[in-house]
């Protein structure tokens, strides 16, 4: 509910407009989890506003922590579904990223992702995917003595394709009456929806942009992507610059390195030659973490290194992020309820 809608029901119950605010800032900026947490509303208001409204918040289910420091989390939805978020710390920069979920499984089916083989069962809410953000730094700020300082939309489903909810959870999140984050401090990851970048440009959002790419041709990218068959990467590369000229936000790439499918020197060049488009980009090839049931492994280090500075050496930015969380399966690729 928006401040107004709260006001409005709250006059029909008799209840002044003050009131409202004061539960709109439980429900928003102070995160409470039911309403026996909203400590300064009187408690027969409480007890009138449970017979009124629904109370659905997302609740804690199942906490795991990794050898490196990872966590993630698995809640359980007001209708019993599960999602995960995760929580990757880096400790001696005292920086920690969030990564939350947009959808109950994922549509798309991506060959290498745990995700994609649950199918897509709804969306999310915002305030759903609000509560994976806030209980993540509340976790950061519990467990590291430090707020969480990023926050990628790289769980579990395809934001694009939840594009209002994940918009308006956005939208709370950098509002003072919410997190009062900046969006820079924001990613939103897509696996590539021509038309739903363009929507973005148009609607000049503020946060930045990683598509995840993972095959610098066609050829290869409809074998692990079915969604490229209908959004090439002609297409893709001409959304991003459009979304470039219109919010002059971060791009990046994401890849994935497959080893044999996607990490010989001929991917590299190609992948160079996608980076010299009209919008500046940065590439991070991410270590594979292997899926029951699919048939690629791990990229050999070496050869992702010696990767990497050919597509260095030709002048475009580029990180490896080295795995992490994968003993817990929290890692790219792996988040599907399986514990
Ligand atoms: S990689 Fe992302 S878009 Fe592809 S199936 Fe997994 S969750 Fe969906």
């Amino acid at each position: 509910m928006s401040l107004s809608d709260l006001q409005h029901a709250f006059a029909e119950i008799g209840q002044p407009s003050y009131r409202a605010k004061q539960v709109y800032e439980w429900m928003w900026k102070l995160g409470a989890r039911s309403y026996a947490d909203m400590t300064n509303v009187p408690a027969a208001l409480r007890e009138a506003m449970s017979e009124v409204f629904t109370y659905h918040s997302i609740q804690l289910d199942l906490r795991q922590h990794s050898d490196d420091g990872t966590v993630k989390s698995r809640y359980v939805l007001h209708d019993g579904h599960k999602i995960e978020a995760v929580m990757i710390p880096v400790a001696k920069e005292k920086r920690a990223t969030g990564c939350v979920s947009s959808q109950v499984g994922c549509s798309l089916t991506c060959s290498f992702c745990a995700t994609g083989k649950m199918g897509r069962i709804r969306n999310l809410t915002a305030a759903e995917i609000y509560d994976q953000a806030y209980d993540t730094n509340k976790l950061c700020l519990d467990a590291l003595g430090y707020p969480m300082t990023n926050l990628v939309y790289m769980g579990m489903g395809e934001p694009l394709l939840n594009y209002g909810p994940v918009l308006e959870s956005i939208n709370r999140i950098t509002s003072k009456n919410g997190m009062g984050w900046s969006p820079k401090r924001i990613t939103v990851s897509t696996a590539g929806i021509a038309k739903m970048i363009r929507r973005l440009a148009d609607d000049k959002v503020k946060f930045n942009l990683a598509l995840s790419l993972h095959a610098a041709s066609d050829e290869k990218r409809d074998k692990i992507m079915p969604i490229n068959e209908t959004n090439t990467l002609a297409a893709l590369m001409e959304s991003l610059e459009y979304f470039y000229k219109q919010t002059k936000g971060r791009i990046s790439f994401e890849y994935i390195a497959l080893r044999g499918f996607n990490d010989t020197f001929e991917d590299a060049d190609k992948l160079v030659r996608l980076c010299r488009g009209q919008f500046p980009v940065r590439v991070n090839v991410i270590e594979y973490n292997p899926v029951a049931g699919v048939p690629f492994e791990r990229a050999d280090e070496h050869q992702v290194d010696a990767f990497a500075k050919r597509v260095r050496d030709k002048g475009v930015m580029i990180t490896v992020r080295r795995s992490r969380g994968k003993d817990i399966d929290a890692a790219c690729g792996q988040l599907a309820n399986k514990a």
